[in-house]
């Protein structure tokens, strides 16, 4: 007995990720770049306005949280370590220069890094981005309380 193997499943062409981020990262649409990713502030639209790409596939999670944290940590701990270092500032300017600063540049940078991390899974083909069925779950229109 032998098994037969074929290799005629076709693989869809690939996508570059470089314009999908760039247009996620403007909050438009990963593949078209015209019509809008966002239909609230961390809410993504469905479908795209403009070209019609399914949109709801994304999976973004806690990636842009875990990113946005990592760039704000950089700019808000270095350029605190150096004005320690070179301008002596007393404890309060610290207080009301790097609290504020947090919490604008984490306000700002959020949506477009979410924008960019959906232009990602968008260009790899991650979760439904590829054609295929998502899960019931991840339809529109799901209940929220159905998602795992
Ligand atoms: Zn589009």
């Amino acid at each position: 007995m032998s098994v037969q193997i074929h290799h005629s499943v076709s693989r869809p062409s690939g996508r570059d990720w470089r314009p999908a981020i760039s247009r996620g990262l403007r909050c438009r649409c990963p593949s078209c770049g015209q019509g809008k990713l966002f239909r609230a502030f961390l809410k993504p639209v469905d479908i795209c306005e403009s070209c019609g790409e399914a949109l709801y596939h994304q999976r973004a999670d806690d990636l842009p949280p875990y990113i946005v944290i990592t760039i704000v940590g950089h700019i808000v701990v270095g350029g605190l370590v150096l004005a320690e270092k070179y301008a002596n500032w007393p404890l309060w300017l610290h207080m009301a220069v790097w609290v504020p600063l947090t919490i604008i540049l984490a306000l700002a940078l959020m949506q477009p890094v979410k924008g960019g991390v959906i232009g990602l899974q968008w260009a790899l083909r991650m979760h439904g981005f590829d054609g295929t069925p998502d899960l019931p779950e991840r339809q529109p229109g799901a209940s929220p309380g159905s998602r795992p």
